[in-house]
């Protein structure tokens, strides 16, 4: 008998996260594996989670180990060949390739939320069923400790209450995580599992995903239709700061898929003031003139995206404990937690680290296991040491490396510029004393958060250094000449 066959997993959560680590422990030899997902199936469309995402290199360490990333390539638009179409209220159009990419770095990848999933489904399906279940329509409702073992108590749709007591218990439950929550209850006075919150210019801006046929007209004239492959920004003809409105598509690689476009704007924008479809529906129609509105967005769509409630980007977060052991789990005397992804930090898309970071932390728990032939007292501990400065660094990068791409202040978004392009000429011809800007060092996935935090923070250092020996030049020349 093998050391995984007594041992049992529970996962609550089948996003990138869950699916991600099942697939992970499956492959190391752990059998017994139960996913709790509470949507219906693996290809449930969930209008407002419907949004692409960029797997990086950071993303692709996992799915290589998991022998994904070629799948995962099939079914993306690399960013290498990312052409972005700007589509003007005046219906003039500029096709440009995606600035800001290092040709040096390895290819990016853009795919549906959905996709991902799929992916990873499949995969289950196909060779991991002996060791994987994945139990959909099935909601985790609540786990209590029970002396020295955690019992899980989930309810699937034919009201069916399932009891489950694992040996490892993971986190993949996302922001509202209520294994994070039951770590946080059995803790008394410490703050370990309380998420820490960091503000950011992007936290609170408000965001829908409308749902657009596949190759859409996007003009009257014949034959004049979208491609799947390249990103649309489609900016409307009002200017007012809160009635502006830019519809963004980003790039699919499967021609005959429904596309989306991100609707992301201030809590007190316009649109969100308007409550009916027929006020929507003529919103869109005069905002956007430059394409065939009506051709576009059916009855239905506006109707789903008026009465749809969006979601919020979330204020930066991490908490800095991630897991906690009730007696000896490698004994199949206890059970230990884990949290990884979105249940242990969280924070608005501006650096489409999201998933990526997910992905890294089962990667990084993966070689954790290896060091530790799977001996989960020792793994999680080492784990928890390894990744915190990580998770600490990346939520400090959120707050400072883009967060004023969404329009919200232009004076900002131009002072980011000036920062930004100051940063790259400088580490161009002094790079053994500037390094670029974190948004540009956030795609190499060879430096971990801390390293790009350490390089960002050192050049800031060095600007301002810069900026009052300046100064101090100036007054000095001023003095000289009196
Ligand atoms: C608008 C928007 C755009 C984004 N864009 C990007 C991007 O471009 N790039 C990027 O990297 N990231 C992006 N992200 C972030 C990314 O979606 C998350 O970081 C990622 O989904 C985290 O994966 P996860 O599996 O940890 O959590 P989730 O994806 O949230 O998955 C958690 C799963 O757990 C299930 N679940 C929760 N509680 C229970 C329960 N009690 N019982 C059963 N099931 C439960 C949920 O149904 C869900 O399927 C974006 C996020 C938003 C909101």
């Amino acid at each position: 008998m093998s050391n995984f066959d007594k041992k049992s997993v529970v996962i609550i959560g089948g996003g990138p996260t869950g699916l991600g680590t099942a697939l992970m422990l499956a492959k190391r030899g752990w059998k017994n594996i139960t996913v709790i997902e509470k949507i219906p199936s693996s290809d449930y469309y969930e209008p407002d989670k419907s949004f692409s995402y960029q797997i990086d290199g950071r993303g692709q360490k996992l799915t290589d180990s998991l022998n994904l990333t070629d799948k995962v390539a099939d079914l993306s638009v690399a960013n290498t060949d990312f052409y972005l179409t700007v589509i003007k209220p005046d219906t003039t159009r500029k096709t440009k390739k995606l600035p800001i990419i290092d040709p040096e770095r390895k290819t990016a990848y853009f795919l549906p939320r959905s996709e991902l999933i799929q992916l990873f489904y499949q995969e289950i399906k196909q060779y991991w069923q002996d060791s994987i279940q994945v139990l959909f329509n099935t909601n985790c409702l609540e786990i209590k400790i029970i002396k020295n073992h955690l019992k899980i108590i989930t309810q699937s749709e034919d009201n069916q209450p399932i009891t489950l007591t694992p040996t490892l218990l993971i986190g993949g439950d996302g922001l509202n995580s209520l294994v994070r929550q039951t770590l946080q209850k059995s803790e008394d006075k410490s703050h370990l599992f309380e998420m820490q919150r960091f503000p950011s210019p992007s936290s609170g801006m408000r965001y829908k995903v409308l749902t657009l046929p596949p190759q859409f007209p996007l003009s009257e004239e014949e034959n004049d239709i979208s491609t799947s492959t390249i990103a649309y920004a489609i900016r409307s003809s009002f200017k007012e700061k809160n009635k502006a409105i830019s519809l963004g598509l980003l790039p699919f690689k499967n021609p005959n898929k429904t596309r989306t476009a991100n609707i992301i704007t201030y809590a007190d924008h316009h649109i969100w003031q308007l409550k009916t479809p027929e006020d929507v529906g003529q919103y869109f129609q005069k905002a956007f003139p430059q394409i065939p509105i009506e051709k576009i967005l059916s009855h239905e769509e506006i109707e789903r995206f008026t009465f749809s409630q969006g979601g919020t980007f979330p204020i930066p977060q991490y908490c800095s404990g991630v897991y906690k052991i009730w007696g000896k789990p490698d004994n199949n005397q206890g059970t230990a937690v884990i949290l990884l992804g979105d249940a242990v930090h969280c924070f608005p898309p501006d650096l489409a680290q999201g998933v990526n970071s997910a992905l890294e932390d089962v990667y990084i728990f993966q070689e954790i296991l290896t060091e530790t032939q799977d001996n989960l007292s020792q793994a999680l501990p080492i784990y928890q040491k390894r990744r915190q400065k990580d998770i600490k660094a990346l939520i400090r990068l959120v707050q400072i490396s883009y967060p004023w791409q969404y329009n919200q202040d232009i004076l900002q978004k131009r002072l980011w510029s000036v920062n930004f392009f100051a940063r790259l000429l400088l580490s161009r011809f002094l790079p053994f004393m500037f390094s670029p800007h974190s948004f540009v060092l956030i795609q190499n996935h060879q430096l971990s958060y801390s390293e790009i935090l350490t390089k960002s923070n050192r050049t800031t250092k060095m600007l301002l250094s810069l900026g009052v020996i300046v100064i101090i030049l100036i007054v000095l020349s001023l003095l000289l000449k009196r």
